[in-house]
Formats: C-alpha cells, sequence, structure tokens
C-alpha cells in the first residue's frame, strides 16, 4: 500500500516538508540491472526483467532506497499492455506484469524498513548504507508513446502527423488505471518529449478511477524547449494547469542543460520543481545504445546538485546511466545540515 501522501494538490509540498525541504529521487534503472547481470537486449528493455529476473528490480530499488534515495520508481517505464501483447501474451498477463512492477517496488520498501528497524542506528548510516527510517514514495513509471515505439521516437517527439491527442489517450488509459489501481503514491509520466502527450497525461488524470497524484518529466536536448521543438515553458504550463500535477521538472536530459530549464519553468509553475537529468552521454536509437562522448562523471555531475537547488529544484534524482553512487553524492549535497539552508 501507498504512504498515503494523498491527492491534494499540496501533496508533493507536504512531503518535501516532511523530508527537510528537499527529496532525493533515485538513478538509472537499466544499467544497474545490466550490472547485476540482466540482458536487457530487447525493445521491451527493463521491462523485461518483470518476467525474467524480478528479484534483480528489488535490489536494485533496495541499492537505491541504501543509498539515500526518497523516491523509487518502478521498472514500468517500457512495459505496456501493448508490448507485453506483441510478445504474445494476453492483456490479462500484460496487466498483472504492470501490476507486479509497482509490487515489486512497495516489497523492496518494506524490506528496506524492516533494515531500518533492526539496526536501530541514531545516526542512519552503516558501512556507507543510509538506513534511515523516513518517508518513502513509490512512484509508477509510465514512459512516452515513443518509449513504446522503442525506436528512440521519445528523445525526438514526433510521432507523426497520424498520432492525435486521442490515440495518444487511448494508448496509455489502460496502463495508467492498472498502475493507479496497484497501490503507488503516484505517477510518474517520464521523458515527455511533447506538448500533445503532456495534454494527454493531464486529461487522463482527470478521468474517473484515477486516484492518485502525478509527477510530469519532460526531456529537453537544447536547454530552452522539450525534445520535439515544443516550448517547455508551454509544456510545463499544462502541467501547472493541471489539478492532480503534483510536481513539474525534466528527466533524461544532459546536466549542462538543466539550470536554464529549471529557470524557465520556474516562470510557470507554483508546484514543487523535479529534475533527474541524465549522465550526459546521448543515447544512439540506430545502434541502440549510450555513446560516451559528452559525459560527465559522478563528480561532476554531483557538483551541479547544490546549483540546481538554488535555483529553484527541491527533488533531485539521476536517469540513464547514473548509479547507486550518484544517488549517494546527492544525497549528501541535499540532506547535509551544514549545507542546509535551514540552518543559515
Ligand atoms: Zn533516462
Amino acid at each position: 500500500m501507498g504512504f498515503g501522501i494523498g491527492n491534494s494538490s499540496s501533496a508533493m509540498t507536504d512531503f518535501l516538508r516532511q523530508s527537510g525541504g528537499y527529496a532525493v529521487i533515485d538513478g538509472g534503472l537499466a544499467t544497474e540491472l545490466e550490472r547485476h547481470g540482466a540482458d536487457l537486449n530487447d525493445p521491451l528493455w527493463s521491462a523485461k526483467c518483470l518476467i525474467s529476473s524480478p528479484h534483480l528490480i528489488k535490489t536494485v530499488h533496495l541499492d537505491y532506497l541504501e543509498a539515500g534515495a526518497d523516491i523509487i520508481i518502478t521498472a514500468s517505464y517500457q512495459a505496456t499492455i501493448q508490448g507485453f501483447e506483441s510478445k504474445g501474451m494476453s492483456r490479462d498477463e500484460g496487466e498483472a506484469l504492470l501490476k507486479r512492477s509497482v509490487e515489486i517496488a512497495c516489497e523492496a520498501r518494506d524490506t528496506y524498513y524492516e533494515r531500518c528497524a533492526e539496526h536501530h542506528l541514531s545516526e542512519g548510516i552503516k558501512n556507507d548504507k543510509i538506513l534511515k527510517k523516513r518517508p518513502i514514495l513509490v512512484a509508477a513509471s509510465v514512459g512516452s508513446y515513443g518509449a513504446y515505439l522503442a525506436d528512440g521516437s521519445e528523445y525526438d517527439g514526433n510521432y507523426g502527423d497520424a498520432v492525435t491527442l486521442s490515440t495518444l489517450k487511448e494508448f496509455h488509459r489502460r496502463r495508467v488505471q492498472v498502475l493507479a489501481e496497484a497501490g503507488p503514491d503516484l505517477i510518474a509520466f517520464e521523458t515527455i518529449p511533447n506538448k500533445l502527450e503532456a495534454q494527454a497525461f493531464a486529461e487522463l488524470l482527470e478521468e474517473d478511477g484515477i486516484n492518485i497524484p502525478a509527477w510530469f518529466a519532460f526531456n529537453s536536448k537544447d536547454g530552452v524547449n522539450v525534445v520535439s521543438g515544443d516550448s517547455v515553458i508551454e509544456c510545463a504550463s499544462i502541467a501547472e494547469s493541471c489539478e492532480k500535477a503534483i510536481a513539474v521538472g525534466i528527466n533524461c536530459t544532459p546536466p549542462r542543460f538543466i539550470r536554464g530549464l529549471i529557470l524557465s519553468i520556474q516562470k510557470v509553475t507554483t508546484k514543487p520543481i523535479l529534475i533527474y537529468p541524465n549522465s550526459g552521454e546521448t543515447y544512439d536509437p540506430d545502434r541502440k545504445q549510450w555513446v560516451q562522448s559528452t559525459g560527465v562523471s559522478d563528480e561532476d555531475f554531483v557538483s551541479y546538485v547544490s546549483k540546481w537547488r538554488e535555483y529553484g529544484a527541491s527533488l533531485i534524482g539521476g536517469c540513464c546511466r547514473t548509479t547507486p553512487n550518484t544517488i549517494k553524492a546527492i544525497y549528501k549535497t541535499l540532506k547535509s545540515p551544514a549545507d542546509s539552508p535551514s540552518q543559515l
């Protein structure tokens, strides 16, 4: 069951207050699954592990909690009923896997709380693991339509004229319903590449049966617009006017673009701003791999964190190619008492 942040528009603000003003989001899932031995060479990507190795997903969630994450994101980014059906599964089987992604994250949180209780640590750190009982949220990931296409189109946002608002709502509706019913605290709409899809998500949230809030995370490759070329300000405005959106921001975008994006989003939103950039490497959809040309080290990544906080982000984590070490460093920056604004 969820932590129960509720679905009022201030739910995230309340959570942040309990978390000391800032919250840490987890890091990349796929990279870590591979490090633990999973083979992700498949259009279903990390969702493949829901079938083949759910225990690895739980391990990665636990690694992130022990690195200090306050919010863990489920392994459903690329999990869609349509995608599972194309693998020969029935609709029911596909829905069960979506539900399973939320259950695995909730189980990881339960196990984590048990570990915290076992250790009774006053300072909450043991062998460099953070074992501190605190509010933890489970965010059910909903990747964009482009993520399902598995051709990299979530990185250019061009779905073509045939894809309309109603196509997108139709495509996402059942998945969002199933995930919401599985008991996460919120939905994480991720890597949203254009206005149209943001609008589709906003409208779906207002439909009957969706009783949890959501965050909206867009991606950009120039620091000004989202990847389709739509203005990030217009995209953020769609989230701002959606009552059930409790945070808005950016994911899977190189760190060097984040500052400008936070400043733009801030112009149009009163909601908490979240950012979980990638490591700065770029994804090559033809080769289906990350190209290590412009990547930044954990150290460089983390050197940005206090700046992002200054510019106005209050939820910070990592996306593709970031690791528990990245998240631990973010935790140390955001939660170190000496650095906290409340001490000033
Ligand atoms: Zn990413």
